[in-house]
């Protein structure tokens, strides 16, 4: 490898941004960092923009100056192992000595029939943009999904229409990976919102009209928003990298590829795995902990070190329950509780802290999230 590698960054959202601007502060590495868009998209945000309110505008070109970074804003349309390059959809391919692959995930509308045509979703901006829109006009709105986006968006829209009926439909029980006293908490915020709960509870298809059920009932809505987890795009899978049954790539404990060891794999789309053997969950503080690693990771390497590992063992849950609400819940690796658990006014401006500071501070000052990282690097 050149004494100054080439390293070739996918995707500018949190983890990219973030490890693009380490990486070039820390290695000594050339990067290139590769984007569809010329802007930040605060998707941890956008249960606020599609209920109207007024997010920053993030201009890549701000947030890189002086970064030394080159920035690309073009699609990525495939990888080319074999020839270590990138190919975009309108520009020549861009060539690499290391690639970071942070491509992050979007809704899948795909695993019910009519969700793709009928339902809309938070998961893009584009997406929350439309429901927005919907919004205006609507008067009765089913979230389907009842894991931290269903509970995010349900209770923000149900804070900001107050004189609409906002429904909430989960085939498990709502916030099924929190502890029971924190069910607890969600059950009295959704009847203090009004919001109608529907646990389990399969839907089978959407239609203009509302949801139909799995037992054949129907529920009518106006608007349906569709949040039962986010899919990860096919390009990994496409190009020939290891990847599991849900398309995220296979990363080993340092991220990187476990097909490939010139890619590494951070946030949403890659899949590193805990010690209980069950794979690091999409959000952003997880992703967080990924990009930590994998600068290191690449750091040592270059320097002629063995890297430090990936060690998370517990989680975090760090909810907002509209604007003046929320939950906040550590939990050590068999979900019991670890500290006391936060809500109210407490949490809810705790969540705003958390959620600026991952779309401000921390991209100005990427060097907060190897703080972070370091605690659970052995
Ligand atoms: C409403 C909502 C609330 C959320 N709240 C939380 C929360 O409270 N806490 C939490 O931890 N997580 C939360 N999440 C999840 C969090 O937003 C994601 O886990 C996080 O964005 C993943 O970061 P990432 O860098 O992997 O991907 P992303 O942030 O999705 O970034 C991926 C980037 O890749 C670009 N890209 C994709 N495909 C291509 C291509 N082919 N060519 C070029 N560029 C491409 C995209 O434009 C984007 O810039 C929330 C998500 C939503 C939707």
């Amino acid at each position: 490898m050149a004494p100054s590698p080439h390293v070739v960054v996918l995707g500018a959202g949190y983890t990219g941004l973030t490890a693009a601007k380490l990486i070039a502060r820390r290695t000594g590495a050339t990067v290139t960092l590769i984007n569809s868009r010329d802007r930040f998209v605060e998707r941890m945000r956008n249960h606020q923009l599609a209920s109207g309110q007024r997010l920053r505008h993030m201009p890549l070109r701000d947030l890189l100056v002086g970064a030394g970074i080159r920035l690309i804003v073009d699609r990525v349309t495939g990888i080319d192992l074999g020839q270590r390059q990138v190919e975009l959809l309108g520009g020549e391919p861009v060539g690499y000595d290391l690639l970071v692959y942070a491509l992050g995930s979007q809704a899948d509308l795909d695993s019910v029939p009519g969700a793709a045509e009928h339902a809309t979703a938070v998961a893009g901006a584009e997406q929350a943009a439309r429901l927005r829109e919907r919004m205006r006009s609507a008067s009765t709105v089913v979230v389907v999904g009842g894991g931290l986006t269903g509970i995010e968006a349900a209770t923000e829209l149900a804070e900001t229409y107050p004189d609409r009926r906002v429904q909430l439909v989960t085939r498990a029980t709502l916030g099924v990976a929190l502890s029971e006293r924190a069910q607890a908490y969600l059950h009295r915020t959704f009847d203090g919102l009004g919001i109608r709960l529907r646990e389990h509870a399969q839907v089978a298809e959407v239609a203009t009209d509302g949801v139909l059920l799995a037992d054949g009932e129907h529920l009518g809505s106006d608007v349906v928003v569709w949040t039962t987890g986010f899919r990860v795009p096919d390009l990994a899978r496409d190009a020939g990298l290891a990847v599991g049954d849900n398309g995220r790539m296979l990363v080993d404990s340092t991220m990187r590829s476990v097909s490939h060891p010139e890619v590494y794999g951070v946030g949403d789309a890659a899949a590193a795995g805990k010690p209980d053997g069950r794979e690091l969950r999409m959000g952003c503080g997880p992703g967080g902990l990924t990009v930590a690693c994998t600068v290191q990771a690449i750091g040592d390497r270059l320097a002629g070190r063995t890297p430090r590992q990936l060690r998370l063992e517990g989680d975090g849950y760090c909810i907002s329950l509209g604007r003046k609400d929320g939950l906040v819940q550590y939990t050590h690796a068999d979900g019991s509780a670890l500290g006391p658990m936060l809500t109210g006014r407490p949490a809810a401006v705790f969540k705003e802290a958390i959620v600026r500071g991952a779309g401000g501070l921390g991209l100005r000052h990427p060097a907060l999230a190897l703080v972070a990282g370091s605690r659970v690097l052995v």
